[in-house]
C-alpha cells in the first residue's frame, strides 16, 4: 500500500522499527529473542553468564590462549580473569597493529549481596544481612521472590558453586515490607529513605533445633542445613561471594509479545548480542574481531576484574606476544588503531515520565532500533567520552549499510541525569570508541523491560562492526 503521507526526503526518520523492518526478517528476530530469552534465563549471575560464554566459545572451535604459543589468522582465543571476565578473539587477515574491531559489554548486574558474615537470628527468625551492588532503588527489591547463587571457597581452596530459587521446585527467598497499615510514618519518608540499605534482610527460615545447646536454635537449624548440603561451617560464609538475584525465568512480555522482561538486561542484552556476534563470523575477518564481557561495571569499573585494571591491555599484548610483537610501539598501535562499540544499554522515553526526557528526538523512543550514544557524562558532559563526528559517521554508515535499525539518545535531560561506561577506560588507548545498545524500560530494577526489535537490531549492528572492512 502506498503511504499518504508524503516524507520529507530531508526529514530525519524516526518511524516506528516494526513499520521499516523487513518482514522477511521476522522469524531470524523471534528466533533471536528466543535464544536471549533462554540465556538470560540461565545466565543470572557474571559468572553464569562467563561460564554460558566459554563454554559456547569452546563448543564453536576457541581455547584459552595459555594453550598456544603461536597465533596466526582465523585463531581463536579467549583470556579469562577469576571466572568473572573474559575477552574472546578471532584473528583476521590484517596484521593486528592495524588495530582490532572491538565490542566490550558487562555481564556483571546490580543485585543484593550478602554481608561477610550474613546469617543472623531476630525474634526466632533466621536472617540474611545484605550489601547492595550497584545502584539499586532499594524500595523495588521488597517483598519479591530472590533466588540465591553462592560460590564459597573453603579454607583448602576447594570450591561450592550452588543456586537455590531458580527451579519451581525450589524455595525462594524474600524481604519483608511493612504492611500499608502500619506504613504510615515509612509513606512520608522519600523513596530513597523509605527503604534503606540495612533495612535489606533476606528471611531465610524459622524452624528451630530441637533439643540443642544452641542460644539461636533457628540459625543453628540454617547451619545445619548448609552444612547438609554444601559442607559449610559459619566462617566458610567470609570467603565467598554469594549473590541474591530475582527468582525465575525472563519472560516474552505483551499481548503481541514485542517485549522482554527479565532480570539483567542491564547489561547482558548487548553482551549477549556482542558474543553471539562474534559467535556468528564463520569465515576470517579483515581485521581482527574482539568481544570483552567484563565484570565490576556498575560499581565503577574498579578491581582486578574491572575495566580500570590492565586487565584488557595485557589481555592483547598476550595475543601480540604469540605473533612475535612483543615491543610496546605494537601495543600501543594495536590498541590505538582499535575502533570500538561500548556495547551498553541506554533509557528510553517513557510516558509515565515525561518529564525526565531529552527533548526534540534527544531521547531514545522504544523500537526505533539501537542506540549510538556519542557523549555519556554529566552536567556539561563532564567525564563524558564523546566520540569524533568521523567515527559517528562511520558507525552510520557501516548500519545504514547493512539494514541496522538505530537511532541516537541522551540519557535524559541536560543536568538532570547522566551516566558513565566502560567507554572512556577503552578511549584511553585512543582509540575510537562510542556506546550503542538498546534501550530499556526500569533499567536496575529487578525486572527491566526490552523490546525484541531493538536487541535484534542491537546483535545486528554489533555483527555488521565486527565485519567491518574499514
Ligand atoms: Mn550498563
Ligand atoms: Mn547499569
Amino acid at each position: 500500500m502506498e503511504k499518504k503521507e508524503q516524507k520529507s526526503e530531508f526529514l530525519l526518520n524516526t518511524e516506528n522499527g516494526w513499520n521499516r523492518i523487513d518482514e522477511k526478517e521476522l522469524p531470524s528476530l523471534e528466533a533471536y529473542a528466543k535464544e536471549y530469552i533462554s540465556f538470560l534465563s540461565k545466565a543470572k549471575t557474571e559468572r553464569l553468564a562467563h561460564d554460558f560464554a566459554v563454554e559456547k566459545a569452546k563448543a564453536n572451535g576457541y581455547v584459552s590462549i595459555s594453550e598456544k604459543d603461536k597465533l596466526q589468522p582465523g585463531d581463536k582465543v579467549f583470556v579469562s580473569h577469576s571466572g568473572r571476565t573474559v575477552f574472546f578473539i578471532l584473528i583476521g587477515k590484517k596484521d593486528i597493529t592495524e588495530g582490532m574491531n572491538l565490542l566490550g559489554g558487562h555481564i556483571d548486574c546490580p543485585r543484593i549481596d550478602l554481608k561477610p558474615n550474613p546469617l543472623y537470628e531476630d525474634s526466632e527468625l533466621a536472617f540474611f544481612d545484605t550489601h547492595y551492588y550497584g545502584g539499586i532503588r532499594k524500595y523495588q527489591w521488597v517483598a519479591l521472590p530472590l533466588a540465591v547463587h553462592g560460590h564459597v571457597v573453603k579454607q583448602d581452596g576447594s570450591v561450592v558453586d550452588f543456586s537455590v530459587g531458580e527451579n519451581d521446585d525450589e524455595p525462594v527467598f524474600s524481604i519483608t515490607d511493612l504492611l500499608p497499615h502500619l506504613a504510615q510514618k515509612q509513606a512520608e519518608k522519600t523513596i530513597a529513605e523509605a527503604v534503606t540499605g540495612e533495612n535489606l534482610n533476606l528471611l531465610i527460615g524459622t524452624i528451630p533445633v530441637k533439643s540443642s545447646e544452641a542460644k539461636l536454635k533457628v540459625k543453628e537449624k540454617i547451619l545445619q542445613i548448609l552444612n547438609e548440603r554444601y559442607g559449610m561451617k559459619e566462617e566458610d560464609f567470609n570467603s565467598a561471594d554469594i549473590q541474591m538475584v530475582p527468582a525465575g525465568k525472563a519472560r516474552e512480555m505483551g499481548f503481541d509479545r514485542s517485549m522482554i522482561l527479565g532480570y539483567g538486561q542491564d547489561d547482558r542484552i548487548c553482551s549477549f548480542a556482542a558474543f553471539k556476534a562474534l559467535m556468528d563470523m564463520n569465515e576470517i575477518p579483515e581485521y581482527t574481531a574482539g568481544v570483552l564481557l567484563c565484570d565490576k561495571e556498575e560499581v565503577g569499573s574498579y578491581g582486578a576484574t574491572g575495566m580500570q585494571s590492565f586487565f584488557f591491555e595485557n589481555a592483547v599484548a598476550e595475543v601480540l606476544h604469540r605473533m612475535d610483537k612483543t615491543s610496546l610501539v605494537d601495543l600501543n598501535r594495536t590498541l590505538s588503531k582499535s575502533k570500538m562499540l561500548s556495547a551498553d544499554v541506554n533509557s528510553l522515553h517513557d510516558p509515565n515520565f515525561p518529564e525526565v526526557s531529552s527533548p526534540n528526538n534527544n531521547m531514545p523512543q522504544m523500537n526505533r532500533g539501537t542506540i549510538i550514544q556519542k557523549y555519556t557524562g554529566a552536567r556539561g558532559k563532564s567525564g563524558a567520552s564523546e566520540a569524533s563526528p568521523e567515527f559517528v559517521a562511520e558507525v552510520r554508515n557501516i548500519f545504514n549499510s547493512n539494514g541496522v535499525l538505530w537511532q541516537t539518545g541522551e540519557l535524559g535531560k541536560v543536568d538532570l541525569g547522566g551516566s558513565g561506561t566502560i567507554a572512556y577506560y577503552m578511549a584511553r588507548y585512543g582509540m575510537d570508541v562510542i556506546d550503542c545498545g538498546p534501550g530499556l524500560f526500569s533499567m536496575h530494577a529487578p525486572f527491566e523491560v526490552s523490546s525484541k526489535l531493538d536487541a535484534y537490531m542491537t546483535w545486528k549492528g554489533f555483527k555488521a562492526f565486527l565485519n567491518y572492512k574499514r
